[in-house]
């Protein structure tokens, strides 16, 4: 069942000699699903091609930055024009200025953007000017958020610790694992327990606007504005962690579905509205290039140095080919593609779930906008799953035959049964149609 070929069993071998398990991010090396990873050669669009020339349909697009679909020629131009005048200049430059006008004009809440490299640096800098502007040590993050691979947010996290079935890190100190209260998701009488009993020491609150790191597993309705209201009242920061959503559900992220009121006083996910103190960026906004982001009310954003004593830098902060990488997604990801990611998605979902309930196997496709997940076994299909303990009690098993079932048929999804399928504007009719033409086979394998 595992597609394991000499070629790239070979490489894989290689690369296990010169680097740690042969990756550079952990998820990629196909550990929860078995068999060797495709090392790729190139991507265009919806494909992705590996280095035997084999060609797949990609819902994992990078996790999460491809919104306009794998090389997008504008992107690519932009980016091919900014190299040709300098790979890094260690100075501001005008479009540092522009990507922050982009993403103040879709997420107002954003008065002030700081870039950084990645979106760990972003998370990691948000809890720092939390407890810098606060005077507070402690730190609330919920089971199953991943917030990338900051010391104090890797408690519990989902993502690869999640698909490693890790409770955590080694090399954490119980210093920083201290300073971490770690909630169920979901779970607002926990939280408020916590605020009971810690309100005065709780800096922030850290939340993903909707996870995705556990599978997709979306806020119960009012849950974020629920966490406003605590973190306003004990006089913590609210933290929202729109790195894999921002840009991607909408053009102002999650936070644009679910927390900005339409006309009639709700927002569209049936929220009151709320402002969180803080956004972390990463993925789209930048195009596919290193670049992340945090930004902010203006005045706390300001605590960031050099106008602020929070200090936060970096040698390829705003680096100018990530920067015109990220204008040109922007700028590129009108309506149209957000209404094309949306129904592809829509299809592409609801062809899974038909194909899992042909062959009898309990599932459930969980969404946030245009992410999706399944969620295998009788409770997630009967109950649905609101926390990282409903998604850690799924019949996992059932991934990994599914996974190369869609393999062998061309379709790469992503290699854990704990991320997002990811899609984008450039998943055309050939390409979801090559996917719903594996789902059947894959649905067999994982009903076995
Ligand atoms: N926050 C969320 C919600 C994420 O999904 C991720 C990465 O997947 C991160 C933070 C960390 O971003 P990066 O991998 O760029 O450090």
């Amino acid at each position: 069942m595992t597609t394991t070929t000499s070629t790239m069993h070979e490489i894989f071998e290689r690369a296990h000699r010169v680097t740690p398990g042969g990756v550079n991010s952990p998820v990629r090396a196909f550990g929860s699903v078995g068999g060797d990873p495709r090392f790729i050669a190139s991507a265009r669009g919806p494909y992705v091609t590996d280095v035997e020339g084999r060609e797949y349909v990609d819902l994992v697009m990078s996790w999460g930055p491809a919104l306009l679909g794998h090389a997008a020629p504008e992107v690519v131009a932009a980016v091919q024009e900014a190299a040709a005048r300098g790979l890094s200049f260690g100075a501001p430059t005008v479009a540092e200025v522009e990507l922050a006008e982009a993403v103040r004009a879709r997420v107002p809440a954003a008065e002030k953007v700081r870039f950084v490299s990645t979106g760990t640096e972003a998370t990691m800098t948000a809890v720092r000017l939390a407890r810098g502007a606060t005077g507070r040590d402690l730190v609330v993050k919920f089971a199953g958020c991943y917030h990338g691979h900051v010391d104090a947010l890797l408690a519990d996290a989902g993502s690869g610790v999640a698909t490693f079935g890790l409770p955590g890190s080694a090399g954490v100190t119980a210093a920083s694992a201290a300073e971490t209260i770690v909630v169920p998701y979901n779970d607002l009488a926990a939280l408020e327990a916590v605020f009971a009993e810690r309100g005065d020491d709780i800096a922030a609150v850290i939340a993903e606007a909707s996870p995705a790191n556990m599978g997709v597993v979306p806020p119960r309705p009012g849950f974020n504005a629920a966490i406003r209201r605590l973190t306003t009242e004990h006089r913590a920061l609210f933290i929202l962690d729109e790195v894999l959503t921002g840009f991607r559900v909408g053009p102002a992220g999650w936070w644009g579905l679910d927390g900005v009121a339409r006309d009639g006083g709700v927002s569209a996910t049936g929220s009151e509205a709320y402002t969180p103190d803080l956004f972390a960026f990463g993925k789209v906004v930048g195009g596919g290039m290193p670049l992340a982001g945090l930004g902010g009310r203006a005045a706390l954003m300001d605590l960031l140095s050099p106008s602020g004593p929070v200090y936060q830098a970096g040698t390829l902060s705003g680096n100018p080919l990530a920067t015109a990488a990220g204008l040109a997604t922007l700028r590129l990801a009108d309506d149209a593609v957000y209404a094309r990611v949306d129904e592809a998605a829509r299809v592409i979902g609801d062809a899974v779930g038909a194909a899992l309930d042909a062959e009898g196997v309990p599932h459930r496709v969980q969404r946030a906008g245009n992410l999706f997940s399944v969620m295998f076994g009788e409770t997630a299909a009967r109950d649905g799953v609101h926390s990282y303990a409903d998604a850690q009690a799924q019949d996992t098993f059932r991934h990994p035959p599914f996974f190369h079932a869609m393999l062998d048929a061309g379709v790469a999804l992503p290699p854990s049964v704990f991320e997002a399928w990811f899609l984008s504007a450039a998943h055309d009719d050939a390409a979801v149609n090559r996917i719903l033409e594996a789902l059947p086979a894959a649905a067999q394998a994982a009903a076995a």
